[in-house]
């Protein structure tokens, strides 16, 4: 079965629109889709009413950044993109973005970048100001031939972080919000924490006491041996399991592809 649950549009830092994922989803002939852009439900009305049109299979889903001990993402799924406590949470986090984005800025200007905020606010055109549209535009200008060049070189470094990091919310705070909205939540592409693995499955323990609801097993990124330890932790806490590709477009991130294969079913995704 061919499914993908973790896709971003141009609602946050994905190329596409959320016609155009629909559009995508439906010619590989996936089971159905999630669109979870970060921190924003801004794709999900648009991504709905294509997919109904295409007769495919749409789950509305969005990608909250928290902070741990390190940055954790907190994926929500079949979350009502009206509820009140939802929308006003992404617009705090709009604002919070869009406060760090000036402090990019900021940044970059001292260490010598003319860097323009209105610039970057055209690159984002309208979307949730974040890291990638930093990198497009210093691709842009030349500063970096390839956009991870751009996060090695200047936007993943510890000066970065300490010049511009925002206030996250927990990842429990994420879980209960994703509730209250009526979804399920889901913590995303565990192989990509950087804790050491017994953390890692206290992180897990420590969300699932939280309500936790599942794990994205199946990652773009993982390889089989990580899977297969995922999806036995996820066994072992009674977690859903979730499969997803986090598809920028192939100018955010050329080396992923949208579509999951996976060995399960529908039912034991549990979607
Ligand atoms: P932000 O949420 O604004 O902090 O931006 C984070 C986003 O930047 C992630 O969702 C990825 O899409 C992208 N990103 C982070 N690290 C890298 C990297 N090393 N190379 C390419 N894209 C990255
Ligand atoms: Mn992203
Ligand atoms: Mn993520
Ligand atoms: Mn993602």
């Amino acid at each position: 079965m061919k499914v993908d649950m973790h896709i971003h549009t141009t609602a946050s830092d994905g190329q596409y629109t959320p016609s155009e994922i629909a559009g995508k989803a439906a010619a590989l002939k996936l089971e159905f889709f999630a669109i979870t852009d970060h921190d924003t439900v801004a794709g999900i009305a648009e991504g709905r009413a294509a997919a109904q049109e295409l007769r495919i299979r749409m789950i509305p889903g969005i990608e909250i950044s928290t902070f741990d001990t390190e940055e954790i993402h907190m994926l929500g799924y079949q979350i009502d993109e009206k509820n009140k406590s939802l929308t006003a949470k992404c617009e705090e986090f709009a604002m919070e973005r869009e406060g760090r984005g000036k402090r990019v800025c900021d940044y970059l200007n001292e260490i010598g970048i003319p860097v323009d905020w209105q610039e970057i606010l055209e690159i984002a055109a309208g979307a949730n100001i974040s890291r990638p549209h930093f990198a497009a535009w210093l691709q842009q200008h030349g500063y970096v031939k390839e956009r991870k060049d751009a996060f090695k070189k200047y936007l993943d470094t510890p000066e970065f972080h300490k010049a511009t990091d925002r206030k996250l919310p927990t990842p429990y705070e994420a879980i209960a919000l994703i509730h209250e909205a009526g979804g399920k939540a889901v913590l995303a592409h565990p192989g990509l924490l950087r804790m050491l693995p017994k953390e890692q499955k206290e992180l897990i323990c420590r969300c699932r006491e939280h309500g936790l609801d599942g794990l994205e097993c199946y990652y773009g990124r993982h390889s089989k041996e990580q899977t297969a330890y995922y999806l036995q932790i996820a066994k072992g806490l009674n977690l859903k399991v979730t499969a997803g590709s986090d598809f920028h477009g192939e100018k955010v991130k050329p080396d992923v592809v949208m579509g999951m294969e996976i060995d399960g079913n529908q039912t034991e995704l549990g979607f």
